[in-house]
Protein backbone atom coordinates (compact mmCIF):
# COMPACT_ATOMS: atom_id res chain seq x y z
CA UNK A 1 0.00 0.00 0.00
CA UNK A 2 0.88 3.69 -0.61
CA UNK A 3 2.12 5.98 1.94
CA UNK A 4 3.09 9.45 2.43
CA UNK A 5 4.26 10.72 5.31
CA UNK A 6 3.86 14.51 6.39
CA UNK A 7 6.53 15.12 9.05
CA UNK A 8 10.14 13.52 10.06
CA UNK A 9 13.57 15.06 11.37
CA UNK A 10 15.95 12.71 9.27
CA UNK A 11 17.40 16.32 7.72
CA UNK A 12 18.09 17.32 11.74
CA UNK A 13 20.05 13.82 11.67
CA UNK A 14 21.91 14.14 8.66
CA UNK A 15 22.93 17.62 9.90
CA UNK A 16 23.95 16.84 13.18
CA UNK A 17 26.34 13.79 12.05
CA UNK A 18 27.36 14.11 8.64
CA UNK A 19 28.73 10.31 8.50
CA UNK A 20 25.11 9.26 8.21
CA UNK A 21 24.23 7.88 5.00
CA UNK A 22 20.11 8.12 3.80
CA UNK A 23 21.33 5.62 1.27
CA UNK A 24 21.78 2.76 3.51
CA UNK A 25 19.89 0.79 6.41
CA UNK A 26 21.64 2.89 9.31
CA UNK A 27 20.91 1.60 13.14
CA UNK A 28 20.44 5.55 13.71
CA UNK A 29 18.36 7.20 10.96
CA UNK A 30 14.86 5.48 11.32
CA UNK A 31 14.17 7.38 7.65
CA UNK A 32 15.72 6.29 5.22
CA UNK A 33 15.83 5.46 1.41
CA UNK A 34 15.87 1.64 2.07
CA UNK A 35 13.29 1.77 4.57
CA UNK A 36 11.39 4.06 2.60
CA UNK A 37 11.25 1.57 -0.17
CA UNK A 38 10.50 -0.93 1.80
CA UNK A 39 7.73 0.31 3.55
CA UNK A 40 5.62 1.60 0.61
CA UNK A 41 6.26 5.22 1.37
CA UNK A 42 5.75 7.22 -1.69
CA UNK A 43 6.01 10.54 -0.33
CA UNK A 44 8.26 12.22 2.83
CA UNK A 45 7.90 15.81 4.13
CA UNK A 46 12.18 16.34 5.62
CA UNK A 47 11.80 19.47 8.26
CA UNK A 48 14.27 21.68 8.63
CA UNK A 49 14.61 22.02 12.31
CA UNK A 50 16.97 23.76 14.34
CA UNK A 51 15.56 24.94 17.06
CA UNK A 52 16.41 22.85 19.58
CA UNK A 53 19.64 21.78 17.92
CA UNK A 54 21.01 25.18 17.45
CA UNK A 55 21.65 27.60 20.45
CA UNK A 56 20.87 30.94 18.10
CA UNK A 57 19.44 29.32 14.56
CA UNK A 58 20.49 31.93 11.28
CA UNK A 59 19.30 31.97 7.75
CA UNK A 60 22.95 30.25 7.08
CA UNK A 61 21.83 27.34 9.19
CA UNK A 62 18.68 26.84 7.31
CA UNK A 63 20.67 27.24 3.72
CA UNK A 64 23.44 24.40 4.92
CA UNK A 65 20.48 22.24 5.78
CA UNK A 66 18.61 22.92 2.24
CA UNK A 67 22.34 22.03 0.86
CA UNK A 68 21.81 18.35 2.80
CA UNK A 69 18.80 18.02 1.40
CA UNK A 70 20.07 18.25 -2.12
CA UNK A 71 23.25 16.75 -1.72
CA UNK A 72 21.94 13.77 0.53
CA UNK A 73 18.82 13.00 -0.18
CA UNK A 74 17.30 14.34 -3.52
CA UNK A 75 20.31 13.38 -5.20
CA UNK A 76 19.43 9.78 -4.66
CA UNK A 77 18.55 8.54 -7.70
CA UNK A 78 15.93 6.70 -5.91
CA UNK A 79 14.59 9.99 -5.07
CA UNK A 80 12.36 12.87 -6.60
CA UNK A 81 11.87 16.39 -5.01
CA UNK A 82 8.55 17.46 -5.34
CA UNK A 83 7.83 21.36 -5.40
CA UNK A 84 4.50 21.15 -7.24
CA UNK A 85 1.40 19.86 -8.60
CA UNK A 86 3.40 18.19 -11.87
CA UNK A 87 6.37 16.98 -9.79
CA UNK A 88 3.54 14.95 -7.98
CA UNK A 89 2.11 13.45 -11.22
CA UNK A 90 5.52 12.63 -12.32
CA UNK A 91 6.16 11.04 -9.29
CA UNK A 92 3.55 8.90 -9.56
CA UNK A 93 3.73 8.15 -13.12
CA UNK A 94 7.38 6.36 -11.91
CA UNK A 95 9.02 4.16 -9.25
CA UNK A 96 10.67 7.19 -7.07
CA UNK A 97 10.11 8.56 -4.08
CA UNK A 98 8.64 11.96 -3.38
CA UNK A 99 10.15 14.37 -1.21
CA UNK A 100 9.05 17.13 0.13
CA UNK A 101 11.00 20.07 1.70
CA UNK A 102 9.36 21.87 5.14
CA UNK A 103 10.69 23.92 7.88
CA UNK A 104 9.33 23.92 11.53
CA UNK A 105 9.97 26.73 13.22
CA UNK A 106 10.69 30.47 11.74
CA UNK A 107 12.53 31.66 14.69
CA UNK A 108 16.00 31.14 12.03
CA UNK A 109 14.52 33.94 9.39
CA UNK A 110 14.00 36.68 11.89
CA UNK A 111 11.62 38.28 10.64
CA UNK A 112 13.04 38.66 7.28
CA UNK A 113 10.45 38.26 4.32
CA UNK A 114 12.87 38.48 1.56
CA UNK A 115 14.78 35.14 3.45
CA UNK A 116 10.85 33.55 3.71
CA UNK A 117 10.65 34.37 0.03
CA UNK A 118 14.09 32.68 -1.14
CA UNK A 119 13.08 29.67 0.87
CA UNK A 120 9.89 29.03 -1.67
CA UNK A 121 12.24 29.72 -4.02
CA UNK A 122 14.34 26.94 -3.06
CA UNK A 123 11.70 24.57 -2.55
CA UNK A 124 10.37 24.73 0.76
CA UNK A 125 6.50 24.30 0.47
CA UNK A 126 5.14 24.27 3.87
CA UNK A 127 5.96 26.02 7.46
CA UNK A 128 5.23 25.01 11.26
CA UNK A 129 5.09 28.25 12.77
CA UNK A 130 6.55 27.65 15.43
CA UNK A 131 7.94 25.10 17.58
CA UNK A 132 7.37 24.66 21.37
CA UNK A 133 8.68 28.18 22.62
CA UNK A 134 8.19 31.55 21.14
CA UNK A 135 9.77 33.09 18.29
CA UNK A 136 9.26 36.50 16.65
CA UNK A 137 5.95 35.01 14.83
CA UNK A 138 4.07 34.05 17.62
CA UNK A 139 3.84 31.91 20.79
CA UNK A 140 4.21 27.70 20.73
CA UNK A 141 2.17 25.58 22.65
CA UNK A 142 4.83 25.46 25.76
CA UNK A 143 5.87 28.92 26.21
CA UNK A 144 4.27 29.99 29.88
CA UNK A 145 2.66 33.33 28.62
CA UNK A 146 0.31 31.36 25.77
CA UNK A 147 0.31 34.25 23.50
CA UNK A 148 -0.87 34.59 20.07
CA UNK A 149 1.43 36.17 17.25
CA UNK A 150 2.91 39.30 16.61
CA UNK A 151 1.99 41.58 14.28
CA UNK A 152 4.69 40.75 12.12
CA UNK A 153 3.49 37.00 12.83
CA UNK A 154 0.14 38.01 11.22
CA UNK A 155 1.82 39.76 8.05
CA UNK A 156 3.71 36.50 7.62
CA UNK A 157 0.60 34.45 7.69
CA UNK A 158 -0.49 36.70 4.63
CA UNK A 159 2.78 36.33 2.70
CA UNK A 160 2.53 32.49 2.91
CA UNK A 161 -0.82 32.54 1.58
CA UNK A 162 0.54 34.61 -0.96
CA UNK A 163 3.01 32.53 -2.17
CA UNK A 164 1.80 29.14 -1.68
CA UNK A 165 3.72 27.78 1.21
CA UNK A 166 1.28 25.82 3.69
CA UNK A 167 0.80 26.74 7.30
CA UNK A 168 1.32 23.29 9.87
CA UNK A 169 -0.39 24.65 13.18
CA UNK A 170 1.64 21.48 15.50
CA UNK A 171 3.56 22.99 18.17
CA UNK A 172 1.62 26.45 17.78
CA UNK A 173 -0.01 27.72 20.69
CA UNK A 174 -4.11 27.66 21.22
CA UNK A 175 -4.28 31.63 21.20
CA UNK A 176 -2.28 31.90 18.29
CA UNK A 177 -4.15 28.65 16.49
CA UNK A 178 -7.38 30.86 16.83
CA UNK A 179 -5.91 34.03 15.66
CA UNK A 180 -4.86 32.35 12.35
CA UNK A 181 -7.74 30.62 11.95
CA UNK A 182 -9.75 34.23 11.70
CA UNK A 183 -7.21 35.52 9.52
CA UNK A 184 -6.19 32.74 7.40
CA UNK A 185 -7.57 32.15 4.83
CA UNK A 186 -6.24 29.03 2.74
CA UNK A 187 -6.43 25.37 4.03
CA UNK A 188 -3.89 24.35 6.77
CA UNK A 189 -2.40 21.09 7.69
CA UNK A 190 -1.29 19.76 11.94
CA UNK A 191 1.58 17.75 10.21
CA UNK A 192 2.20 16.15 13.13
CA UNK A 193 -0.36 16.26 16.17
CA UNK A 194 -3.33 13.70 17.69
CA UNK A 195 -6.16 14.26 19.56
CA UNK A 196 -6.35 15.74 22.86
CA UNK A 197 -9.70 14.46 24.07
CA UNK A 198 -7.46 10.30 23.78
CA UNK A 199 -4.04 11.63 25.24
CA UNK A 200 -4.54 15.43 27.19
CA UNK A 201 -0.96 16.95 25.84
CA UNK A 202 -0.68 20.10 25.03
CA UNK A 203 1.02 19.30 21.89
CA UNK A 204 -2.24 17.34 20.51
CA UNK A 205 -5.25 18.89 19.35
CA UNK A 206 -8.77 19.86 21.12
CA UNK A 207 -12.15 18.80 19.70
CA UNK A 208 -12.55 22.36 18.22
CA UNK A 209 -8.93 22.53 16.85
CA UNK A 210 -9.74 19.24 14.73
CA UNK A 211 -13.01 20.58 13.41
CA UNK A 212 -11.28 23.82 12.55
CA UNK A 213 -8.58 21.98 10.55
CA UNK A 214 -11.50 19.71 9.07
CA UNK A 215 -13.52 22.68 8.14
CA UNK A 216 -11.03 24.58 6.36
CA UNK A 217 -10.35 21.30 4.47
CA UNK A 218 -7.05 20.74 6.32
CA UNK A 219 -4.95 17.64 6.87
CA UNK A 220 -4.20 16.11 10.54
CA UNK A 221 -0.56 14.04 10.32
CA UNK A 222 -1.43 11.27 13.21
CA UNK A 223 2.14 11.16 15.09
CA UNK A 224 4.11 8.30 16.67
CA UNK A 225 5.28 10.32 19.43
CA UNK A 226 4.32 7.67 22.26
CA UNK A 227 3.59 10.83 24.88
CA UNK A 228 1.29 12.15 22.20
CA UNK A 229 -0.75 8.88 21.65
CA UNK A 230 -1.13 7.57 25.56
CA UNK A 231 -0.33 9.95 28.69
CA UNK A 232 -1.00 6.20 30.45
CA UNK A 233 1.48 3.69 29.65
CA UNK A 234 4.97 3.59 28.88
CA UNK A 235 4.82 0.92 26.16
CA UNK A 236 2.36 1.36 23.57
CA UNK A 237 0.85 -0.15 21.42
CA UNK A 238 -0.01 0.36 17.82
CA UNK A 239 -3.69 -0.15 18.64
CA UNK A 240 -3.32 3.30 20.88
CA UNK A 241 -2.44 4.83 17.67
CA UNK A 242 -5.99 3.77 16.81
CA UNK A 243 -8.49 5.59 19.32
CA UNK A 244 -6.59 8.68 18.13
CA UNK A 245 -7.60 7.89 14.34
CA UNK A 246 -11.45 6.88 15.90
CA UNK A 247 -11.85 9.76 17.89
CA UNK A 248 -11.29 12.32 14.26
CA UNK A 249 -13.79 10.11 12.48
CA UNK A 250 -15.93 10.56 15.03
CA UNK A 251 -15.94 14.36 14.47
CA UNK A 252 -16.53 13.70 10.68
CA UNK A 253 -12.79 14.00 9.75
CA UNK A 254 -12.39 11.07 8.31
CA UNK A 255 -11.32 12.40 5.01
CA UNK A 256 -9.29 14.85 7.04
CA UNK A 257 -6.54 11.92 8.25
CA UNK A 258 -2.89 11.07 7.30
CA UNK A 259 0.28 10.29 9.03
CA UNK A 260 3.53 12.33 10.43
CA UNK A 261 5.46 9.69 11.79
CA UNK A 262 8.15 12.29 13.30
CA UNK A 263 10.67 9.69 13.06
CA UNK A 264 14.50 10.47 13.82
CA UNK A 265 12.31 13.91 16.29
CA UNK A 266 11.69 11.11 18.64
CA UNK A 267 13.44 9.11 21.21
CA UNK A 268 10.86 6.79 22.43
CA UNK A 269 8.74 4.79 19.51
CA UNK A 270 5.08 2.44 19.39
CA UNK A 271 5.88 -1.11 19.73
CA UNK A 272 6.35 -2.13 16.23
CA UNK A 273 7.19 1.30 14.89
CA UNK A 274 10.37 1.45 15.58
CA UNK A 275 11.03 2.98 12.24
CA UNK A 276 9.55 4.25 8.70
CA UNK A 277 10.48 0.35 7.62
CA UNK A 278 8.13 -0.99 9.90
CA UNK A 279 5.01 1.01 8.41
CA UNK A 280 3.99 -2.62 7.47
CA UNK A 281 2.83 -3.57 11.13
CA UNK A 282 0.60 -0.34 11.22
CA UNK A 283 -0.95 -1.11 7.46
CA UNK A 284 -1.88 -4.50 9.10
CA UNK A 285 -3.25 -3.38 12.41
CA UNK A 286 -5.65 -0.14 10.08
CA UNK A 287 -6.59 -3.43 7.82
CA UNK A 288 -8.07 -5.38 10.67
CA UNK A 289 -10.31 -2.39 11.76
CA UNK A 290 -10.88 -0.35 8.98
CA UNK A 291 -12.19 -0.78 5.18
CA UNK A 292 -9.40 -1.36 2.59
CA UNK A 293 -10.54 2.48 1.53
CA UNK A 294 -10.35 4.11 4.28
CA UNK A 295 -6.94 2.42 4.75
CA UNK A 296 -6.17 3.78 1.30
CA UNK A 297 -7.18 7.31 1.98
CA UNK A 298 -5.49 7.67 5.70
CA UNK A 299 -1.94 6.28 4.26
CA UNK A 300 -2.05 8.13 1.08
CA UNK A 301 -5.15 9.37 -0.19
CA UNK A 302 -6.19 11.81 1.92
CA UNK A 303 -2.68 13.48 2.07
CA UNK A 304 -2.66 12.97 -1.67
CA UNK A 305 -5.79 14.86 -2.25
CA UNK A 306 -4.67 17.85 -0.12
CA UNK A 307 -1.04 17.93 -1.82
CA UNK A 308 -2.77 18.12 -5.42
CA UNK A 309 -5.40 20.86 -3.80
CA UNK A 310 -2.54 23.06 -2.40
CA UNK A 311 0.76 22.77 -3.96
CA UNK A 312 1.54 25.31 -6.49
CA UNK A 313 0.07 24.01 -10.01
ZN1 LIG B 1 7.84 18.72 15.87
Amino acid sequence: MKIMDGHCDALTKLFVNPKLDFGKEEQELDVSYPRLKHAGVRVQCFAIYLSDTIQQPTFDHILQMVDIFHRKIVSHPGMRFIQNVQDWHDMEAGEQVGAILTLEGVDALAGNFTHLRILYHLGVRSIGLTWNYANWAADGVMEPRKGGFTRKGKLMLRELETMGIIADVSHLSQTAFWEMVEVYRKPFIASHSNAQKICPHPRNLSDDQIKAIIQCQGLIGITFVPYFVDSVNLAVPIAALLKHIDHVCSLEGERHIGFGSDFDGIEQWIKGLRHTGQYENLIEALCKNYREAQVEAFLFGNWRNFMLANLPK
